[in-house]
């Protein structure tokens, strides 16, 4: 195999202290907040090294979210693309139905601990508010939601989930109405309110120590996953793939396999091309620059404004990328690369045909790189996808688009 320009210990053990990936991370906010995040900083690192509070994630993680999800092989899809073997790592029968939850879970118990009573947080299409609101509901706390107005119309189950799980949702009618507006919103809140609230990010993006954070509670999918492949096939897979929006799912992958020579690729939204506004592939396409609290790739304009974004999957268009993303990205540890949406909805068919899987719009993404990759490469070469989520939220969409309503 390749060399992967991988030495022992040179990227697992990132970031540094105060949240650097290299140069990518750090923590770009307000005086007031850097408090509020320095608290949940030093919460974490006790929580993290506390044995009961690993032990009570991890039974949550097994009897609430039915860990560990299978690692499956995807025979009849491997036979059609002829060449590597096909394995999927089934975060889509997750309760609620995707990777979400492994991070939502473990916010909502760290906020517990730290002696919080509210979760904060904003959400585009409603995917992290719903896993939010989900952990709230279980581990009693109050949970309040910012989403912009049009949001609110477009994706109204999710919004229906969300109250019937208890959460407040706050409908924000500022500026373009959507997610860049509710993350103004429920920061604005969280200002004032963090005595009392912890706010909770929906991907390993945002300030120190959310990217780490997130990370780490997402790694337990790489962690099972290099497990079970042992077990399965005696060695370690060739290759990684996974979609990117902010980059939780992957980095949750990749993370146990980063000091090992497997490569791994990131997957990201091409959209309706490459036009700026018709894509969210920020680590193909953006430079670098700060957003939401952090150093990172980003799709901006001139002055530093982020661009509109656009994808199939709404769960994939965000302008920016989870630092750690930017720093692999430079390392060349990780190769990243995009789909468009006419591939992902192919690919959204192809395993829904020969599986009996229908995957999450964002998810199909990996698939329909995983495709494109298997048919070149050797049958004893091995591919594990990350297949980070369900598409029941994804049928009526698609169903119209594709006229079989
Ligand atoms: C939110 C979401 C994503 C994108 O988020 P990442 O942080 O990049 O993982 C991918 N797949 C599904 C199913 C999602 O809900």
């Amino acid at each position: 195999m390749k060399n992967l320009n991988v030495e022992k210990n040179n990227y697992s053990n990132l970031p540094s202290s105060e949240g650097f990936f290299g140069e990518y991370g750090g923590q770009f906010v307000p005086p007031q907040l850097k408090d509020a995040l320095d608290e949940v900083a030093q919460a974490y690192e006790k929580a993290k090294n506390d044995p009961t509070f690993q032990a009570e994630l991890k039974m949550l993680l097994a009897d609430y979210v039915g860990r560990p999800s299978s690692l499956f092989f995807a025979k009849n899809l491997t036979e059609k693309c002829g060449g590597a073997k096909i394995y999927l790592k089934r975060e889509d029968l997750n309760h609620t139905g995707a990777h979400k939850i492994n991070h939502t879970l473990g916010q909502a118990l760290l906020a517990k601990r730290m002696g919080k009573k509210k979760l904060l947080a904003e959400t585009g299409a409603g995917q992290h508010g719903v896993a939010l609101a989900t952990a709230a509901a279980l581990l009693g706390l109050e949970c309040e939601i910012h989403m912009g107005a049009i949001d609110v119309k477009k994706q109204h189950q999710n919004v229906l989930r969300m109250l019937l799980l208890g959460a407040k949702v706050v409908t924000v009618e500022s500026g373009g109405k959507c997610l860049k507006d509710a993350v103004d919103s429920a920061f604005g809140v969280y200002i004032k309110e963090y005595a009392d609230t912890f706010f909770g990010i929906g991907s390993v993006v945002g300030p120190h120590p959310y990217p780490m954070m997130v990370r780490d509670f997402q790694s337990t999918i790489g962690k099972e996953a290099r497990e079970q492949i042992l077990k399965k096939e005696n060695k370690l897979p060739n290759y990684l793939v996974a979609c990117v929006g902010g980059g939780s799912n992957a980095m949750g992958l990749f993370h146990a396999f980063l000091d090992d020579d497997v490569k791994m690729i990131g997957v990201e939204p091409a959209g309706k091309s490459f036009k700026p506004g018709d894509h969210a592939a920020t680590l193909t396409l953006g430079t670098p620059g700060t957003l939401h609290g952090m150093f990172t790739y980003l799709l901006q304009d001139d002055e530093g404004e982020s661009l509109p974004v656009h994808s199939i999957a709404s769960g994939l268009d965000y302008p920016g990328v989870g630092p750690q993303h930017s720093f692999l990205k430079d390392k060349e540890r990780v190769e990243y690369v995009s789909a468009n949406d006419k591939e992902a909805l192919e690919a959204f068919q192809v395993l829904s045909k020969t599986e009996g899987i229908i995957p999450a719009l964002e998810s199909a993404h990996a698939v329909a790189h995983a495709i494109r990759l298997a048919g070149k490469l050797k049958k004893d070469e091995i591919i594990i996808v990350n297949l980070s989520g369900r598409g029941d939220k994804d049928v009526d969409y698609v169903g119209e688009i594709l006229g079989i309503n």
